[in-house]
């Protein structure tokens, strides 16, 4: 870096067009613009740069004869990412120069004035999409990691459709009203974020899993449809691409049907999705839990790919072949040819780590039983160009529900298969969106550690009216108003009819196992806002960085939002979470017990 670089002051500069704004038609217009140093060259006497802003980027041509020779020499200082305004006239490019990569391709700037409004280190990183850069590089440097193309688009992406989601929800009648975050546990199945009190000692806000509870009151309290675009906090074990916070579009309705909440949702979706350029259709395909996991053996399937076939019927019972009683379930997966010996084994061994006996070879099965082998092709569809296998459990059952894991396990191997041979029938198109609504989720689900009941989508879940008696006798039967919206196998998000009587809460958390007393201290306020008056209500939350990390095209929650945590839940930036002075523990009554 040359030392003591002479910067200018913005003083009243003001710009006359964007980076990415001029065109031909531009052609002999004076434009100021202000931007990035992206990209410089020097041709002998001439130096071209790529000026970016968020708009774009344009060509700067800095002449070196006599007429220019003080803006050239200043360009001359010129470095990738130094902040600059120039002036100049802008210029048809000849033929042969121009650039129709860009859309400001057919035009330059002669620039005639310069001011370098600030200078840059050297990037840690080249401002560049297709650069191989580590994440926590990008990380540690989020800013300028938002400053390439790609983060740009995405972030604007958020945005936009942050503000179409506000669009449609303000056009059907929808109040977008904000909740506390310094609160009191809301139960969504995660650990709480605890904040220390300073002025009651030894006591703790909770930072909100979701705005669940308050969503209810706002229904009580009479505003009848709510919606937030809010931040949500879960201490969860990260897997996968998870984020302790994360942000979600909560909505809430008063006297809805399942239906009506689909109503407002799916219109939200396709709306969506058509701001990112995709056209999605309503109505969406329903399918019940019991529906789904009997046909894909999952809770969120992915509907690009076809559903599997319970078989069992077709075939004479015989226990070296299937466990009589449970199901044997044929894989379809288009278009993918016969698999070589090696795919096949692939297959096996997937199959077999779950406890699964996969049939592989169609050939052989056919040659062996011919007749139910033709009943499957006839009840599957599967055509010779497509792969076919089987799948079953040979020997003891075992665990609690042998048909639920035996399905599970198939439905794994389904979603393997596919991912596996995708290459050939190119069914999981990134391109295509395929919505579905899951309805009817068990009330219930039984915690194998705490061998207890637990709600399976949260405690203030409606249960379906025909079930309402077996609450008590038979929760594993007990079915509630609840619903998934699922995009391409990922849940997008959940939703329910609400619990708004008083009796029917109290009867619900004593089913999970809560006493009086515990429910009172946890839920005494809710408890009693439904004893004045609670309307039926029901209501949905979507994932919204899931969204837009689907529509934008990307595979990591990390490139739609601004500044996540690392896999490992740290802020590389910031330095977080980081010890704080003991000072600031007296003053909180916090004592550290272990220090790293
Ligand atoms: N609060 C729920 C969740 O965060 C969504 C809902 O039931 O509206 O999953």
């Amino acid at each position: 870096m040359p030392e003591q670089v002479p910067l200018d002051f913005l003083g009243d500069l003001r710009r006359t067009h964007s980076c990415g704004q001029l065109r031909a038609a531009d052609e002999g217009k004076r434009a100021l613009l202000m931007g990035w140093v992206h990209r410089r060259r020097d041709l002998g006497g001439v130096i071209f740069i790529h000026l970016r802003d968020r708009d774009g980027v344009s060509q700067i041509v800095f002449h070196s004869d006599e007429k220019f020779a003080a803006v050239h020499d200043k360009a001359d200082i010129l470095r990738s990412e130094y902040v600059v305004a120039v002036e100049g006239v802008v210029k048809l490019r000849t033929p042969e120069t121009i650039n129709a990569a860009i859309p400001t391709g057919e035009v330059e700037v002669v620039a005639d004035k310069i001011w370098i409004l600030n200078e840059s280190r050297t990037p840690p990183f080249p401002m560049e999409d297709n650069v191989d850069v580590s994440e926590d590089a990008r990380l540690k440097y989020r800013y300028m990691d938002l400053r390439r193309p790609r983060m740009q688009k995405n972030i604007m992406l958020r945005a936009k459709l942050s503000l179409a989601i506000r669009e449609v929800l303000d056009s059907l009648g929808f109040l977008e009203i904000e909740t506390p975050f310094l609160t009191k546990s809301t139960p969504e199945g995660a650990r709480d974020f605890l904040v220390p009190s300073r002025m009651y000692p030894g006591e703790f806000y909770a930072l909100p899993q979701s705005p669940q509870i308050f969503k209810q009151l706002l229904m009580v309290s009479g505003f009848e449809r709510y919606f937030q675009i809010v931040r949500c906090f879960r201490d969860e074990d990260l897997r996968a691409d998870r984020q302790y916070e994360f942000t979600q579009i909560d909505l809430e309705m008063s006297f809805p049907q399942q239906e009506t909440i689909f109503s407002v949702i799916e219109p939200l979706l396709e709306r969506v999705c058509a701001e990112a350029g995709f056209e999605v259709k309503a109505p969406f395909p329903r399918m019940t839990h019991a529906q789904a996991m009997r046909s894909y053996g999952i809770d969120k399937p992915d509907m690009r790919i076809p559903p599997f076939y319970c078989v069992e019927d077709l075939f004479p019972e015989d226990p070296n072949f299937a466990t009589p009683g449970l199901p044997l379930v044929a894989i379809v997966i288009p278009n993918s040819g016969a698999p070589t010996r090696k795919e096949r084994d692939e297959l096996k061994a997937f199959g077999q780590e779950r406890g699964l006996r996969v049939f592989d070879d169609a050939k052989r099965l056919e040659r062996d039983a011919p007749e139910p082998m033709a009943k499957v092709r006839e009840r599957t569809g599967a055509g010779e160009n497509d792969l076919l296998f089987l799948c079953g459990w040979v020997g003891e059952p075992n665990g609690r529900r042998p048909e639920e894991t035996l399905l599970q396990a198939a439905g794994q191997l389904r979603l393997f298969a596919a991912q596996k041979f995708n290459d050939r029938h190119q069914l999981l198109d990134p391109k295509v969106f395929k919505f579905l609504w899951v309805l009817d989720f068990p009330m219930f689900e039984w915690n194998e550690e705490d061998e207890r009941w637990v709600a399976a989508h949260h405690p203030f879940t409606s249960v379906h009216d025909e079930d309402i008696d077996k609450l008590t006798t038979d929760p594993a039967r007990c079915r509630a108003k609840s619903y998934d919206i699922v995009l391409n196998g990922t849940e997008l998000g959940s939703g329910s009819i609400r619990i708004h009587r008083r009796d029917v809460q109290s009867a619900v958390f004593n089913s999970l196992g809560l006493s009086p007393e515990e429910a009172q201290t946890k839920f005494g306020f809710l408890l009693e806002a439904l004893e004045f008056g609670a309307p039926p209500h029901g209501g949905i939350a979507l994932g919204l960085d899931r969204l837009v990390m689907i529509l934008a095209g990307e595979k990591s929650l990390r490139d739609v939002i601004p500044f996540p945590k690392t896999a490992k839940g740290t802020d590389l930036m910031c330095d977080a979470p980081s010890a704080v002075p003991d000072k600031n523990l007296r003053e909180l009554h916090v004592q550290v017990r272990t220090k790293k």
